[in-house]
Formats: structure tokens, sequence, C-alpha cells
């Protein structure tokens, strides 16, 4: 990365890795075949794609016919709500869907756009500490339940919702179970055969590929109605001609993360139990972390600065070339900071002073030391002028 710039924003989007684009170089240089052609160069182009599923399919232990290249993960998540839902719809019933209060807007719009036209959803609400009682979800199930949909690791505290054991009531009651994997992907281990579950998308920016190409992995048997009608291609599910390229990088960053993901998170969390441990200390303890201290993704932290704005701490931080992210939102004109930590409940006050802090690959410890030393400084300095903080 950048010498003096930081870059702690990984959730948001990750750089592309250069094994990853030189992959993609080479594929734009050397084959612009359309797949679908039956001569030499679409045959070639052919190749590429069955490779890059390959790829996909094996950093997950699935079968490469399961996974259904997309455009991302908004296009996978829905591809799921509207494909598994809309037929029931079309048929006049009132499917029920279980979500949680947490979900991407990706799952949650999609499920607002479902409700107005008839189906019922259920937000499930989370615990304190972010996570997600099994019992929540075996409690709102019904005879119309059609599908649930719980994110594997959330956006913005890192926090591990129980999957594998949802996955197993859901089974028992042969109910589909869909999850949103796109932060969990690249930073734990996903077994598609062990988690249970029967639907999973995945993001290729989060995990150094290109934006603008992800997957849907699907278990067999499964229907769904596409969103997309066209030429057919990825068996009739996303018509419209493949993005090799992209499909050729996120092929790659699959074959890394096949690699070395388990190394490469252990390194990564060590930096990042060691970034929090600092800051606690060099603020004296004041910062207040969210989230469950053991079951979340090894790179991200979660915390807020008691009496500081968030948006305010982020420009102060940008000034600095510090990229992270503030955790808060405003919805409709009202500041009442991260709708995902309310959800926990966190109080206004809190979450506006909300910030998201992800590492990844090229995360340092050097990175790590300058900013624990500037983040402390810039904090100090807004505490000294804040109305609002008990000045000695
Ligand atoms: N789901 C989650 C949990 C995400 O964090 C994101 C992106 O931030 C998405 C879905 C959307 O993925 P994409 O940007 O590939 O559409």
């Amino acid at each position: 990365m950048d010498n003096e710039k930081i870059y702690f924003d990984y959730n948001a989007t990750t750089p592309i890795d250069p094994r990853v684009l030189e992959e993609m170089a080479k594929v734009g240089r050397e084959n612009f075949g359309n797949p679908s052609s039956s001569h030499y160069l679409g045959r070639r182009a052919a190749e590429i794609v069955k490779q890059a599923r390959q790829q996909v399919a094996a950093v997950l232990n699935a079968e490469p016919e399961e996974i259904c290249f997309t455009s991302g993960g908004t296009e996978s998540d829905n591809l799921v709500l509207k494909g598994i839902v809309l037929p029931y719809l079309l048929k006049g019933h009132k499917p029920h869907v279980i979500v949680s209060a947490v979900e991407h807007p990706a799952v949650a719009e999609s499920c607002r756009y479902l409700e107005n036209l008839g189906a019922v959803i259920t937000y499930l609400p989370v615990l304190e500490d972010g996570t997600l009682a099994v019992s929540q979800v075996a409690d709102a199930l019904d005879d119309e339940t059609v599908l649930v949909s719980l994110m594997l690791a959330n956006n913005e505290t890192g926090v591990l919702f129980p999957l594998a054991e949802i996955a197993a009531l859901t089974r028992s009651r042969g109910i589909l179970l869909h999850t949103d994997a796109v932060q969990a992907f690249g930073k734990v281990k996903i077994d598609v055969k062990v988690l249970g579950v029967d639907l999973l998308s995945l993001s290729g920016h989060k995990v150094y590929a290109p934006k603008g190409v992800g997957a849907l992995w699907i278990r067999p048997g499964i229907e769904l109605e596409p969103l997309l009608h066209g030429g057919g291609q990825e068996g009739g599910l996303r018509s419209g001609t493949e993005n090799l390229a992209g499909m050729a990088g996120f092929g790659v960053a699959c074959q890394i993360l096949t690699a070395g993901m388990i190394e490469e998170g252990l390194r990564i969390q060590q930096l990042r139990d060691h970034l929090e441990s600092q800051l606690a200390t060099a603020l004296d303890q004041q910062l207040v972390f969210h989230g469950h201290r053991q079951l979340r993704v090894p790179n991200t932290i979660s915390l807020s600065v008691p009496y500081i704005d968030g948006e305010a701490l982020l420009a102060h931080l940008d000034l600095e070339d510090i990229a992270v992210s503030a955790g808060s939102a405003c919805s409709s004109g009202e500041h009442q900071g991260s709708p995902v930590l309310r959800a926990m409940g966190v109080g206004s006050e809190l979450a506006q002073g909300s910030l998201r802090i992800s590492l990844g690959r090229w995360s340092t410890r050097a990175e790590v030391d300058i900013f624990v030393e500037k983040f402390t400084v810039i904090v100090r300095r807004l505490w000294a002028i804040s109305p609002l903080y008990p000045q000695k």
C-alpha cells in the first residue's frame, strides 16, 4: 500500500491482489471471446469460466455446478430473496420470511420490496453482544415460513451468527436457509458441507478481487426464479454475456484464499488484538468496544468514542490520510447513529460516536502503531473542545 497512507477499511472494499490483476490482464490481453461462441475463441473463453467456477467451488468445498456467478453480493442476495419469494406471491400466497434486524441493505431492502408485494417479514432482534439466539429463530418459524436469511458475519461489528445450529433447525422443518457470507468469506473458513445452509452469497471485492463480480452457491435441487432473462447463461439463472476477466480474477482470489486463508487470518487477528489493546490503554479505557469478543471475524474492530461524533472523528483521521469507516448513518435527516449498534441496544449518543476499523492483507504492525499514535492525539484534541466531555 501507499507508504504514508493507512487503509483500515477492508470491510468496505479491498485492493485487488496483484496476482488477481495479472490474471485479469492476461485474460483481457489474450482472450476476448464470448463463452457462448462455438469457435476456438469461444471455447477458450468457456474454459476460463469453467476454471474460475472450479476455483470458487473449491474454496467452499462445493461442486462447480453449484456456483452461479453474479455481479456481487447485492445481486446474489436479491436473487435469493426475490427468486424464492416471488413465485409464492405470484400464486397468491402470503409467504413468511425471517431475517435479522442487522442485515445488510441488500437483504433488508429486498425484504421491504417483498413486504410491499404482500410477503410477511419477521426482523429478529439481536442480543447486546450482536449475536443471535437460536431460540428466537425457532420461535419465529411458522407454517408459512419459506425462507430464513441471516448473515454469517456482520459488516460493521464482524460478529458471527450461529448458522450451523440454525441450519440444523431449518433442515428439520424443511425450510430454506440462506446466508449472506459476504463479510465472513475470506476471513473464516466456510465449508458448505459442514455449515448446512442451502444458499450462500459471496462478493469478489471483499476478497481482493475486482468490484462487479460475485457468486451465489446453491444447494442442488433448489429452484430460483431468475431476475435477469435473456440468453440463458449460468444455467438460465443469470443471463448476460459473462464478465470473463472478473470471473477469472475472482477465481484466482479464491485460489489464494484456499492456499493461505488460515495463516492470514491468524496474522491479522494478532494485529487486530494488538491494535484493540493499544487503543484501550492509550485512551485510559474510555473507549467502548462493541460485539462479542470471541464470536467475530479476525479483522474487525467496532468501537465508540464517548462525547465525540463519529463523522467528525472520521474527517480528522482523513486529514491524516487514515481511512476507516464511521458506523453511523443518518436516516430521514435525524442522526441516530449506526442502526446495527442501535439494534444491539447501544444508546444513540454512543452509536453516533462509532467507528469501524477493519484490517486486511497489507496491514502492518508499523501502520497499527502509527494509527494508535495519531488516533490518540486526535481524540484527546476533540475531547478538549467537547462541551460534553467532563473537563478536569
Ligand atoms: N452483504 C454484506 C454483508 C456486505 O457487507 C456487502 C457490501 O458491503 C454486500 C452484501 C454487498 O456486496 P456488493 O458490494 O458486492 O454488492
